[in-house]
């Protein structure tokens, strides 16, 4: 019979593996299944810059030992807290190395169900074999939630794709590409396919992109009318980083509101030069029919100034963002989506961030409608990881092992001393 252990995580990112790090320096027994900043490496375009600001672009370990300024400075690397565009490489690199010193126990497999018994849960995974926790963890991201319109969707795979699906862009060269939508993705790729000599246009619904400001000098004032938190500027922002467990406390339809309207994925100030002006830009459109012809697609576009316009390209890149919808999460069987109590597909949470299935937790982006906007960010993971350990680590399972507390004096720069990886 496997062992069982007390808390099993699914999914290695920022959040994975903040939690893996403070559950260990708890003494939690845990295990922890994913592959390191795998939507990172796999689903951001080539050369892309974080929109987050340095000191809002952490992993988080119990002792703060390994912030991504303590990375930078260790490896030679430009950092500012604000105003220095962090590149996408240099985040990965840290991510990785974060978890090589503070997560070495991650076992790189896939989940690929996980079904509730009367003891917890059992992990099946894609490579074969399985593991039994008490209590499940789930950090899985955004991946499985790509979101591509209707009108688009029915296309052959060769003529629409999600923008996740491209890191590099080099096969367009020569190529119309038409892509739709105005958020950091679609506006990172526009400027990354141009670069690489497509010929792109952009389709944005609003009359403009809307770009997040550059941080500007501030003084006193600015700062008592504006204030500064993980989110930008703005005392909204400034709450939903400092009580996202007042936020967990709002009426339901006020936090679906705000959820759903703050923050919108606006690009960085860094893209505006490299795409307003440069790359052709239908603002004020959505797509109100796609057809394939000929093995290209005829877009047709509703203007929102009257009338239509059809646009053909040999390609259509949805970066129409992602959806949060626990269907998608194929490791969730049907008997699990059926005793998980939802609001617009996402988990009710507890303020434990526990489903309506005892023992399962969810964190991230599934959990933003639960505990605000941060969760969308890797800035949520500082929140969530003390809020999961201090109950997980004062709630043990029945029968569960009590590993020895990692002092965080104990972790060495290569590693948890002792262990494994
Ligand atoms: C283009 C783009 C730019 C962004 N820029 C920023 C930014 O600058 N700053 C910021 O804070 N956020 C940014 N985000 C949002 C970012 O995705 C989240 O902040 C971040 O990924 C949250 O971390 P996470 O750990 O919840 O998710 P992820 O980083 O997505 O990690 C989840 C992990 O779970 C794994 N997983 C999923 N299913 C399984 C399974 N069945 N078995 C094993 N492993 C599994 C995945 O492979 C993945 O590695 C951006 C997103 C996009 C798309």
């Amino acid at each position: 019979m496997t062992e069982i252990v007390d808390v099993a995580i699914i999914g290695a990112g920022p959040y994975g593996l903040s939690i893996a790090a403070h559950l260990a320096g708890a003494g939690v027994d845990c295990r922890i299944f994913g592959t390191p900043m795998h939507t990172w490496r796999t689903s951001m375009p080539e050369g892309m810059v974080l929109k987050s600001e340095g000191n809002a672009s952490n992993l988080y370990d119990p002792g703060g030992k390994l912030t991504l300024q303590q990375y930078c400075s260790r490896n030679g690397l430009p950092y500012a807290h604000t105003g220095y565009p962090i590149p996408l490489t240099t985040f990965i690199d840290y991510g990785i190395a974060f978890q090589r010193q503070f997560v070495p126990h991650l076992e790189d497999r896939q989940v690929a169900a996980a079904i509730p018994t009367s003891d917890g849960f059992e992990l099946w995974f894609q490579e074969g074999g399985l593991a039994r926790a008490r209590r499940l963890i789930v950090a899985a991201g955004i991946r499985a939630y790509e979101y591509i319109p209707p009108e688009i969707e029915e296309l052959p795979r060769s003529l629409v794709s999600h923008s996740a699906a491209h890191v590099k862009v080099s096969g367009f060269a020569g190529q119309k590409v038409a892509i739709v939508g105005g958020g950091a993705s679609a506006v990172n790729l526009a400027a990354l396919l141009h670069k690489n000599d497509a010929e792109v246009t952009l389709i944005v619904r609003e009359d403009a992109v809307a770009y997040c400001g550059p941080p500007q000098p501030r003084t006193w004032l600015d700062r008592i009318k504006e204030p500064e938190s993980g989110l930008g500027t703005g005392w909204r922002s400034w709450a939903c980083c400092a009580m996202p467990g007042v936020f967990h406390a709002m009426p339901e339809r006020f936090r679906l509101m705000v959820v759903r309207k703050h923050l919108p994925a606006a690009p960085g100030w860094t893209l505006q030069p490299l795409v307003d002006g440069v790359v052709p830009t239908i603002a004020g459109a959505t797509i109100a029919r796609a057809r394939e012809s000929g093995g290209r697609v005829n877009l047709e576009l509703a203007l929102r100034s009257g009338g239509t316009r059809v646009l053909t390209a040999d390609h259509v890149i949805a970066g129409t963002g992602y959806r949060v919808d626990m269907r998608r999460l194929a490791f969730l069987g049907q008997d699990m989506l059926d005793r998980l109590d939802c609001i617009d597909h996402t988990p009710r949470l507890s303020r434990q961030f526990e489903s309506s299935i005892p023992g399962l937790f969810f964190v991230g982006t599934a959990a933003a409608n639960s505990f605000g906007p941060m969760m969308r960010f890797a800035y949520g993971a500082n929140f969530a990881a003390k809020r999961l350990t201090g109950y997980l680590s004062h709630s043990p399972m029945r029968g569960s092992v009590r590993r020895d507390r990692v002092k965080p004096s104990e972790w060495t720069k290569e590693g948890l001393a002792g262990t494994t990886g």
